[in-house]
């Protein structure tokens, strides 16, 4: 059974390249209406031209899709929304997946290479996801794709403004998820990995074979589809392998919050608050005062 898109409107944001492209193509070619957005810029951010979207709406509609361009930076993001509102009147998907890289050491990195990474990726999924979801929560569906990166969940060097963003990502998308649900929004974020002009100077030549962004589309589409009832979820997902991840929590020691509660208490107890036998796996602030609860019975400082 193919999973299909009739009658749907998908906004890919930077489509005009990678892994942007390859979900544009693909939705057009399971019956979707797609919006190519792409400012055309470079890697680093710089530069703009209507071409790589034109170039992707060119070939969708050459194989009798659906397409139309926008050429705006995700800072811009309600002139998106409003592009394919305007063409078809609706939209029912928002892959925010526009991306780029200001790699530099943390010692050399300057407050506009910071600044720029989080305009693009934070603010730039905030103006989009802000314009559609209006629409999303009157139509009473709406499907969002986040892309996040290993950067992002692990660091990674020269990335620490790259890092800081897409791990931002992940908290936003974690809350979208929570304020969609009962409108059935479903927010799930992506950590992918695959050849790029982002990635083909930082590795071989097989290895990139492996990493077609082919083989990323999959799990977008599905996460994107009407019949997944997934949200709130966070994949690393490359070269056909797809992965879960969550957040773990030792199970931690509560300490008697009196005079005894010193940095020495800390120091003695130390093995026991990083020990991750019977971890637990919190999914909202509010499990923290559950663990509290819980924790009465655990041993403290005080025995
Ligand atoms: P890419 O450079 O091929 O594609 C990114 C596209 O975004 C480009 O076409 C670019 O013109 C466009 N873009 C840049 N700034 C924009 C802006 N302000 N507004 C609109 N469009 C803009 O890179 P890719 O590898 O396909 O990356 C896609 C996403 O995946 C990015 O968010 C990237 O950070 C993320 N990612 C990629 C990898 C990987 O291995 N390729 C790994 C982790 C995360």
């Amino acid at each position: 059974m193919a999973l299909r898109y009739d009658g749907q409107t998908v906004v890919v944001t930077g489509a005009g390249g990678g892994l942007g492209r390859t979900y544009a193509l693909f939705f057009a070619s399971r019956g979707a209406n797609v919006v190519v957005n792409d400012l055309g810029a470079s890697t680093n951010g710089e530069g703009a031209s209507s071409k790589a979207a034109d170039v992707v709406v060119d070939e969708i509609k050459k194989a009798g899709g659906k397409a139309v361009a926008n050429y705006d930076s995700v800072e811009n993001g309600e002139r998106i929304i409003q592009t394919a509102l305007d063409a078809f009147g609706a939209v029912h998907i928002l892959i925010n997946n526009a991306g780029i890289l200001r790699d530099v050491s943390f010692k050399n990195m300057k407050d506009s290479d910071w600044d720029l990474i989080m305009l693009v990726h934070l603010k730039g999924a905030f103006k989009t996801t802000k314009a559609a979801w209006p629409v999303f929560r009157k139509q009473k569906f709406g499907r969002i794709i986040n892309t996040a990166s290993a950067a992002g969940l692990y660091g990674s060097f020269g990335q620490a403004n790259y890092s800081a963003a897409k791990l931002g990502l992940v908290g936003f998308t974690e809350t979208l998820a929570k304020e969609g649900e009962k409108y059935n929004i479903l927010a799930n974020v992506i950590a992918p990995i695959a050849a790029s002009r982002m990635t083909q100077t930082i590795m071989t030549e097989d290895v990139l074979k492996a990493l077609k962004p082919e083989k990323v589309v999959p799990l977008v589409a599905y996460l994107a589809h009407a019949d997944t009832g997934e949200t709130n979820g966070i994949y690393e997902v490359g070269a056909g392998y797809v992965a879960k991840l969550r957040w773990e929590r030792a199970q931690g020691t509560l300490f008697k919050t009196d005079e005894s509660f010193t940095p020495a208490s800390i120091l003695n107890r130390w093995a026991e608050i990083e020990d991750f036998k019977g971890a637990q796996y919190p999914s909202g602030p509010n499990d923290f005062l559950a663990l509290l609860e819980s924790a009465k019975n655990l041993p403290t400082n005080a025995q």
